[in-house]
Parts: C-alpha cells; structure tokens; sequence
C-alpha cells in the first residue's frame, strides 16, 4: 500500500511566495509588480499573470552528521641515519592545541618533531665502529719475519726470528672500521610520523537530490534542513521501498526523477560507507514544483515548493 501525497495547488505556492517576497523586501515588490499612478496592492499579483511555465519535479532529502576530526589512526616510524634527520620536514603541535582540519593542507599524518628518539646502532653496538683482528698481522700486533744469518768464517747458514710491531694496526692487533650502518654515528635515529591532533567537529549536513534543473539545489537543501519537520514528505527507511513506490507516492514519474533517485541512492551508500559520516534521517522524498515567472517588469525569476499541499516549503531567487 502507498500512500498518494497530494502535490501543493499552484496558486497556494504562488501566494506563500508572494507573502514571503512582499514581508523580505516590499520595495522590491512594487518595482517589479507596481503600476505608476495607481496604489500598489499584492491582490493584483497572480500566478495566471506571471507564472510561464512549471514543471513537476522530486527532491530526495536526507541527513547526514559529519564528524570532521582525527581521521587516521595508527603511525609509521622513519629509522635513519644521522646526518638523514635533517632532511625532513617536522611539524610540532606542543602546546598549539587541536588543529582546525578545513585550514590544514598539509598531509593527515606528518613527522612529529617531539618523536626524535637516539637509538643504539644495532650493527656496532652504538659504538659506531667495527672491530676486528688486524689482517697484516693477523691480530698478532707483530710482523715475524725470519732472518737468514751467515754464522763465523763458513758463513753456515742459520736462521733467526726478527719481528717488530705492525704498522697496519700500531702493534695493537686489532683494527677498526667505522661501521657502515650508521657511518660512525654510533645512534640511527628514530622519528614518528603521526596523526595531527584534529579537532573534532560534528557538523550536520543536509544531502538534497532534485530532479529539476536549479542552481539553488544547496541553497534549498539548507532551508529545508531547518524546517524539516514543516514539510511533508514521504519517509522511506531504503532506496528499494523508495523505488518501488515513488510514481505512486507522486503521482507523477518523469526521466530525471529515475536520475535523481539513482544519483540519491550512490550517493547515500557512499556516506554509508565513510566511517566519519552517519545518516542520521529516513529518506524523504518530495513532490518538487518548479516555476519559471517573470515580473511585471520583465525579469525572470524561479519559485520552487518542496512538500504537500497541507505542509511545503517555497524557495525563490526573486
Ligand atoms: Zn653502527
Ligand atoms: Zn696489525
């Protein structure tokens, strides 16, 4: 069973605009719609007269809380040589407080310059050396060298063991070598890119589809959003139910209205899917009438009406 939502008289929509238009600015009003020499009255302004043309559209309404805050979760860590650290761009949030994310242009999760940390070069054991036996000497410390000796008048031929201290290691027997993971450095150091400390900000947001061709759709989706409870729509808790029943529930069914659900529906599932976003409303959806007027002065304008006849909103750009 659906329910048929009786679509505004078009006269009552021209009237509550006429009414809304005349309290905002009445000057105006006389401008456009007044006769020089006669007294300006609003009864002589009438939708038969400046109405051209409307079409009979649908808006698809929902809501939608946004939380604009610490998105990403988690770190990385950087290990690096000294002489590496400063080849990076820190970013120091100590004491500044959470950070705006709409003025932050930067990336979501950034080095953090507190995070610098000295770590003990696990290749020298944070000795930045290497140590190891003296490859002249064999780690000896000594050259041993033997002499052949020519002994009394034979000259018999004896050796002997001659050795001094090796140059290679200054006699020690052992050698070093700076070590090649951290250059001599002793430390690698250790930095953390991490989330920026976003401030968390729930906003609620109002997602409106219109199958008319407007430029106002945000502007009207904001006016909405505040009177939603003055406008009468029908609710639907899915796109499927909303599918099934939108010709019956309007009584009418053009082109861009199947567009429009379509769009409504991609666009519904990909709030769904964003973790910092929650619907927070049923679907709404609305008989949309769209007039394209002019004044009695010849400019063109547009009145919009969202709703049933017992409950609709107007919009205008008059
Ligand atoms: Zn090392
Ligand atoms: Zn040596």
């Amino acid at each position: 069973m659906s329910i048929r939502i009786k679509t505004p008289n078009l006269d009552d929509i021209f009237e509550k605009w006429k009414q809304k238009a005349a309290r905002t600015d009445r000057k105006k009003m006389e401008k456009q719609f007044g006769t020089k020499g006669a007294v300006f009255s609003l009864d002589a302004i009438s939708a038969a007269e400046y109405v051209k043309d409307t079409m009979k559209e649908a808006a698809i309404y929902f809501a939608v809380k946004k939380s604009l805050g610490p998105a990403p979760t988690g770190k990385d860590e950087n290990l690096v040589t000294a002489p590496r650290v400063g080849r990076e761009q820190y970013y120091s949030f100590k004491g500044a407080g959470k950070i705006n994310k709409e003025n932050w242009k930067e990336n979501e999760k950034v080095p953090h310059f507190e995070s610098i940390q000295a770590v003990p070069c696990k290749n020298c054991k944070g000795k930045g050396y290497l140590e190891d036996k003296c490859k002249t000497c064999k780690g000896t410390g000594k050259i041993e060298e033997t002499l052949t000796i020519l002994v009394g008048e034979e000259q018999k031929k004896e050796k002997k063991p001659f050795s001094y201290p090796c140059g290679a290691c200054y006699g020690t027997g052992n050698r070093t070598e700076p070590c090649k993971e951290c250059g001599g450095h002793k430390n690698m150091y250790k930095y953390e890119i991490l989330p920026v400390p976003f401030q968390t900000v729930v906003t609620g947001i109002p997602i409106l589809h219109s199958s008319a061709q407007t430029r106002y759709e945000k502007e009207i989706g904001e006016d909405l959003h505040k009177i939603i409870e003055d406008v009468e729509g029908i609710k639907f808790s899915d796109f499927k139910e909303l599918e099934s029943k939108t010709e019956a529930s309007l009584g009418y069914m053009n082109k861009n209205i199947s567009k429009t659900i379509g769009a409504a529906k991609t666009d519904y599932r990909k709030h769904e899917k964003d973790k910092d976003a929650q619907i927070t409303s049923q679907i709404y959806l609305f008989p949309m009438i769209q007039m394209m007027a002019t004044t009695k002065r010849g400019t063109k304008f547009e009145i919009y009406s969202l709703g049933s006849g017992n409950k609709f909103m107007v919009y205008s750009n008059f």
